[in-house]
């Protein structure tokens, strides 16, 4: 590695040694950036690495909630606002126990660098707790939601920060946050926060964004190869939003989905995955709030709670679950099973060796940043319509994303071949989202 891109990786690590996820997206990131550090002197001139890996602004707060029980319970909120150069920050809340400063600060980082690929003027954030709202009642996600947001809404604004989903914060939990940010501020707040529901300013087609999105990068991926998903056999991992409509939209294109998983286990349907089947899965995730193991006892087929679904044989893996899910074993016994594309629709879901090993094998691999932007770009375009007072079909917001997703995927593309390795999407995201910023940041002075 180049000796100024490490000493910005060695001072990262000096200053939080604990948060390893957020040194691991660091380094993805600086590693590719060599090459435009050393073509563009000023970025080195400007500092510019030293400031884009330092949060703007880190807000935390105490949340106490009463539980069914009238027990006061006592969470961790908190807000990264990582950078804002081209716009307010834009990134999800994340509720999980696994939910730390470190883990934000390594979703946010990444958000910078997908919201600029966008195109859309969107600065870099994310935020959550550790609140688990597993097996929690309805009441006590909403008293929940109440105190994270009576602290949060002064922090927030159209022009300032604009939170939206990601795991744990689905439609329920941005109807309540947003109920009370409206309570507390006597205002709609035009687009305060994005995945809203239809009714009260949400955009068509929000809910299926990141997924829809995902499948979208990986057909243009599998394009430049003369490839196509139709009758590809595909493997999903996770089952809330980003799977349940990555899913879909393999449907929609004639692949064949025959996994899915939850964090207790996983499920195979040699059969593959049909729309039936699947609208009963959104049921059992989003309404019931059950288990993915009851798919095998309804639909009679295999379930394991070892190993995972990427030890079956398929053409696409479509990782939609959480971050470093796929591990260097995994990535191996995929590519002796002859997968093609991966396509990440979580945040990071690849260690760097199976990311190594992938493009090794010469897989097509979609890298989150650019993959999974599907649904921040759909929020983007949710403040647009809200800043308008307007809304527009499903058909005209389907269309933008896939525009979207397609500029995304040729800007990657490009710019991977610019910068002498074509079909290398980490480096051409990477160094696209970064120049956008990067430039934004020296334009607009030191201080930035
Ligand atoms: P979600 O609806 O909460 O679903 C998360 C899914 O992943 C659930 O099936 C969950 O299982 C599983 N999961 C979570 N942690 C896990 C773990 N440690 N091991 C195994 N499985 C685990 O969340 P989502 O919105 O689909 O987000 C999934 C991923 O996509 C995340 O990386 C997120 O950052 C990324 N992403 C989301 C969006 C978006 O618009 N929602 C946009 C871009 C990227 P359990 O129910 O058992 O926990």
């Amino acid at each position: 590695m180049d000796a100024y891109i490490e000493s910005v990786y060695n001072q990262v690590i000096e200053k939080d040694p604990h948060q390893k996820v957020f040194h691991q997206a660091v380094l993805e990131v600086l590693e590719s950036l060599e090459p435009a550090i050393k073509k563009y002197p000023q970025y080195k001139e400007h500092s510019i690495l030293e400031r884009i890996v330092e949060p703007e602004r880190i807000i935390q707060f105490r949340v106490p909630w009463k539980d069914k029980d009238g027990n006061v319970q006592v969470n961790r909120g908190l807000r990264v606002q990582f950078n804002s150069a081209i716009g307010p920050y834009k990134g999800g809340l994340r509720f999980h126990p696994t939910v730390t400063q470190g883990v934000l600060k390594f979703l946010g980082f990444e958000q910078v660098f997908k919201n600029s690929l966008t195109t859309l003027p969107m600065g870099g954030g994310k935020g959550g707790s550790d609140f688990d709202p597993k097996g929690k009642t309805d009441a006590e996600v909403e008293n929940f939601c109440t105190s994270f947001m009576l602290e949060l809404y002064r922090h927030i604004g159209q022009f300032i920060d604009v939170p939206a989903g990601d795991i744990g914060v689905g439609a329920r939990e941005i109807g309540y946050l947003y109920g009370v940010f409206r309570k507390a501020t006597g205002v709609h707040g035009t687009c305060v926060l994005t995945g809203k529901g239809p009714t009260y300013g949400g955009s068509l087609i929000r809910p299926e964004a990141t997924g829809y999105g995902c499948v979208y990068f990986v057909e243009e991926m599998l394009k430049t190869k003369g490839e196509s998903l139709k009758g590809k056999t595909a493997v999903v991992s996770g089952s809330g939003n980003v799977a349940q409509y990555a899913t879909e939209k393999c449907i929609d294109l004639g692949a064949k989905v025959i996994a899915l998983s939850d964090s207790s286990g996983w499920i195979h349907d040699p059969d593959g995955i049909d729309r039936e089947k699947l609208a009963w899965v959104m049921e059992l995730k989003n309404v019931r709030r059950g288990r993915i193991k009851e798919y095998a006892e309804k639909f009679n087929v295999d379930y394991s709670d070892k190993g995972s679904p990427w030890e079956l044989k398929c053409d696409i893996g479509l990782p939609s679950a959480t971050q470093n899910e796929v591990d260097a074993k995994e990535a191996k016994m995929l590519v002796d099973n002859g997968v093609i594309a991966i396509g990440e629709g979580a945040n990071m879901p690849c260690v760097p060796e199976a990311i190594e090993i992938f493009q090794k094998a010469k897989v097509l691999y979609g890298p989150g940043k650019a993959a999974n932007a599907g649904g921040v770009s759909v929020s983007g375009l949710e403040m647009a319509q809200n800043s308008q007072r307007f809304f527009w079909t499903r058909e005209e917001v389907d269309r933008k994303l896939h525009g979207i997703m397609t500029a995304i995927h040729e800007n990657a593309y490009k710019t991977s071949e610019k910068f002498g390795d074509k079909g290398n999407y980490v480096l051409g995201a990477n160094i696209a989202g970064f120049l956008k910023v990067a430039d934004a940041m020296i334009n607009q002075g030191h201080y930035a």
